[in-house]
């Protein structure tokens, strides 16, 4: 039975589920879902290309932020960690950045924290030194660096939209034809608010729950946290719901599991919710603003430099990282830290 198929019997059981059921079922359903199926990063017939997919640069950079805030820590030991490491390229360019940085790689634990079967095996290829983990939760207590690139989009989303006569939550159940379909609930008895008729906001259960998550081990241990993803700072009240198979987007109700679903990363509220919570909060920068801060442009002329033959693509490459018209503006980058360390490279 197709994911499709099981969704209609489980609505017409149920009744209509929530965008973030209808997320995790299309993402994580263990025998249909895309990433426990057929997560497609990099590489040909990607369905997306990713950062560090896209550059090398990428993760050397964070390797290199990642000992300079060892250092901040006044080099303890530590758990590196980075949150859905994909194919493992973002972590194999940066272990190779760090790798003359003297005693760092001695005193760090490295987990990454990935529930995709097939990824897993991926990065084994690349960092076979590390350990894996399910979730944040279960990687070892102790002083941490924790990064995760792409990861905060696929955390499921809850869809409100505003109507005539208040909020409705948005809903996936069937239409007539018995095919699915996206649909209101009735009215929530919620305050009235500015926004207009049509107005959407989105609520993300699962990314709170990582920032509580990050809040605990960071109050236990000196540490931080570097988030990178797409998203905005103010809501514009659109739907950021998005489905992406070879490059292009498709509908999120065609063929559920197929394609990867995200949304965009609401990063006021992970800020408001970690400066709640007694971390310091660096950020959000662009993802230009972030890259230039820790040099990527002179990175990307040293190597051109020593590999003249590579000078064109390193400079496509700089532009995909850093011009607004590419990842450069709609990708941020924020920071979480322990109270009273100083402020982080890069910001
Ligand atoms: N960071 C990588 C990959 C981004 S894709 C890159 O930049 O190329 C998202 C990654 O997060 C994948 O590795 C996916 O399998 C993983 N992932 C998504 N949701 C997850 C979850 N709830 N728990 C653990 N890993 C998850």
């Amino acid at each position: 039975m197709t994911l499709k198929q099981q969704l209609n019997d489980h609505i017409r059981d149920n009744g209509p589920m929530t965008v973030a059921e209808f997320m995790a079922a299309c993402l994580y359903d263990p025998a249909h879902g895309y990433y426990a199926t057929r997560p497609a990063l990099g590489g040909a017939g990607a369905d997306f290309i990713t950062a560090p997919e896209a550059s090398q640069m990428f993760g050397e950079l964070l390797g290199l932020w990642c000992a300079h805030e060892w250092e901040a820590l006044a080099k303890p030991a530590f758990n590196l960690i980075e949150l859905g490491p994909g194919r493992g390229v973002l972590m194999q360019d940066a272990l190779r950045a760090s790798e003359r940085i003297a005693g760092m790689h001695e005193a760090m634990h490295l987990t990454l924290v990935e529930m995709s079967a097939p990824l897993r095996d991926e990065q084994a290829k690349r960092v076979p030194e590390a350990e894996w983990a399910l979730r944040l939760e279960d990687a070892p207590p102790g002083p941490s660096l924790i990064i995760a690139n792409e990861f905060l989009d696929c955390l499921p989303i809850r869809q409100f939209v505003r109507g005539e006569d208040g909020w409705h939550e948005k809903l996936v159940g069937l239409d007539e034809a018995d095919q699915l379909a996206f649909g209101l609930s009735a009215a929530l008895p919620a305050p009235d608010s500015e926004d207009e008729i049509g107005a959407v906001r989105e609520v993300a259960p699962a990314l709170e729950s990582l920032i509580y998550e990050i809040e605990r081990r960071l109050h236990d241990a000196p540490g931080r946290a570097l988030l990178i993803d797409y998203g905005y700072v103010r809501p514009e009240g659109a739907d950021t719901l998005q489905a992406l198979k070879a490059h292009a987007h498709v509908d999120p109700l065609e063929a559920p599991g197929a394609a990867d679903l995200t949304a965009h990363v609401d990063f006021a509220r992970v800020a408001h919710l970690a400066q709640q919570a007694g971390l310091a909060v660096h950020g959000p920068v662009t993802q230009a603003s972030f890259l230039r801060g820790l040099g990527v442009e002179f990175r990307a002329e040293a190597l051109a430099r020593a590999n003249p033959e590579h000078a064109e693509r390193l400079a496509r490459e700089l532009r995909r990282l850093t011009h607004p018209e590419e990842m450069g503006a709609l990708f941020k980058v924020i920071c979480l830290s322990s109270p009273k360390l100083p402020p982080p490279a890069g910001f």
